[in-house]
């Protein structure tokens, strides 16, 4: 049977910034309802203990995600979550204290990627004010800069980033500036259950961009997989528009979508290192992962 790492549920389709980097979808507008949110839980729950709240939307816009925390923690499931944590000063009485937190995951790059920005020191200090609170009750919390365009000493040195770098710096009293200790691919620890996280910016998979010739792997379907917020069952966190769609998960037990043919058949071809969706021969994710 598989088994995975993760289930990225998708609790809103909707997101309150737009940024350059991140294709609006064509999907129609939607937010879980409570039913449906438990119905998951209750389908993927022989398959994973760990779910991550979002795939395009954002979590927080979502008006009951106390009661989804809520309803996770009843079902022994714990949550991460990626935010880009603008809606934090409304949300925050909804998430703080609540056992299923086990990450929150604030999307920094979003006040840079998204034009209509302003006061980064207010939207900064914001989230840290909310920090503090939330690792007293043991939530990780992991500030993400996924937006490195070049290589990293050019970028680091002059980008926007230094900004945000030097409120993190003050905020952890941190007597080093944070590039130096970067490594790719892993975060920097900068104090107890708090991280920051710098990557560089990727591109959604789509229909559009070229094809190469597919040889390569993903974890997609081995270490997770992704249901959007109407019940569709992709592969993974990336496939944002529906693209591979395996079934949905309303209509047809998640056990059956699974081992469906497609889904089958993708999994057998990444065991040959062979992409068998033409999305996943288009995506710079598994080119990453090499072949
Ligand atoms: S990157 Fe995140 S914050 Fe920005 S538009 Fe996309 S979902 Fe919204
Ligand atoms: S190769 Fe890309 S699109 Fe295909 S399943 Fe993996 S992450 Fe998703």
């Amino acid at each position: 049977m598989k088994s995975f790492k993760k289930v990225y549920i998708e609790i809103t389709s909707i997101c309150n910034l737009a940024c350059s980097f991140c294709p609006p979808t064509s999907r129609q507008a939607s937010f879980i309802k409570i039913e449906d949110f438990a119905h998951i839980l209750d389908q993927i729950k022989p398959y994973t203990q760990h779910i991550y709240l979002h795939v395009k939307g954002e979590p927080l816009l979502h008006p009951k995600i106390g009661e989804l925390l809520d309803i996770s923690h009843e079902k022994g499931f714990k949550v991460n979550m990626t935010t880009n944590g603008t809606l934090i000063p409304k949300a925050k009485h909804k998430l703080l204290g609540k056992s299923a937190l086990r990450q929150i995951n604030f999307s920094l790059h979003s006040f840079d990627g998204h034009p209509g920005s302003e006061n980064r020191a207010g939207y900064l200090e914001e989230i840290f004010a909310f920090a503090r609170e939330a690792v007293k009750s043991g939530t990780i919390i992991s500030y993400r800069l996924w937006n490195l365009t070049e290589d990293l000493e050019t970028n680091l040195a002059k980008s926007r980033n230094r900004e945000t770098l030097e409120f993190l710096e003050r905020e952890y009293g941190l007597d080093y500036r944070i590039e130096e200790k970067v490594l790719r691919g892993s975060g920097i620890k900068l104090t107890d259950k708090v991280f920051v996280n710098l990557e560089h910016e990727f591109g959604w998979p789509s229909l559009d961009a070229p094809e190469d010739d597919g040889h390569g792997f993903c974890y997609a379907l081995r270490s997770q997989a992704a249901i959007l917020a109407d019940g569709t069952v992709v592969p993974c966190c990336l496939d944002g528009e529906g693209v591979i769609n395996l079934g949905n998960i309303h209509r047809t037990p998640f056990s059956e979508i699974i081992e469906g043919e497609r889904a089958n058949n993708l999994f057998d071809g990444f065991s040959r290192r062979q992409a068998v969706e033409e999305l996943c021969r288009k995506c710079g994710f598994r080119q990453r992962f090499g072949a």
